[in-house]
């Protein structure tokens, strides 16, 4: 039932949210009803935009966020915290699938775009969308780094660098725990 709980907020915020952008976009009764209720049977987050390519922001509180992450993750994608590297399962996830937001379910990664850096941080060399993410120059530690968030909830995912391999020359590198992997049957 805590599962559950936690769960249903935003699922219900993520339709609210859908359901507006539906009206907006085509003026008829929303589509994504099906797809959100069909998702409270994961048991993770998987919440693509009602309309491909886009992304209405998630306005919402920390408090929120606290209750509805673990420690772990919400240290990550709220206060742009860094997993250990080589810590985390997806590192090794290879099947067919996406890889959503650990926070609000979007969609960032396909698995057709991961490669092993040798880093120990799940990589990819594009997103789904560009829509999707968000990119911003991050100057800590002494570095030049592009720091790159969910486009929905700002939820910190990792950085971006010039170091990866064709087509884009990409490297990706994002947090595991910032993730959650959607196995292709689970695709709507
Ligand atoms: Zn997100």
């Amino acid at each position: 039932m805590r599962a559950l709980s936690l769960v249903l907020p935003l699922l219900l915020l993520l339709t609210t949210a859908c359901n507006s952008q539906t009206k907006v976009a085509n003026g008829e009764a929303d589509t994504t009803t099906t797809t959100t209720v069909e998702s409270q049977a994961l048991s993770y987050r998987y919440a693509p935009p009602a309309t491909p390519g886009v992304v209405e922001p998630i306005d919402t509180t920390e408090a929120y966020w606290r209750e509805i992450l673990s420690p772990q993750a919400y240290e990550v994608l709220r206060e742009d915290g860094t997993e250990r590297s080589f810590t985390s399962p997806l590192n090794d996830e290879k099947r067919p699938g996406v890889f959503a937001c650990a926070a609000c379910g979007l969609p960032l990664f396909a698995s057709s775009t991961k490669f092993n850096s040798g880093t120990g941080w799940p990589s990819f060399y594009e997103p789904i969308d560009p829509a999707y993410i968000k990119e911003d120059e991050d100057f800590r530690y002494g570095m030049r780094r592009v720091e790159v968030s969910c486009a929905r909830c700002d939820g910190h995912q990792g950085h971006v660098f010039p170091d990866g391999p064709d087509p884009t020359g990409l490297r990706y590198c994002i947090n595991g725990v910032s993730l959650n992997f959607v196995p292709q049957a689970d695709l709507k």
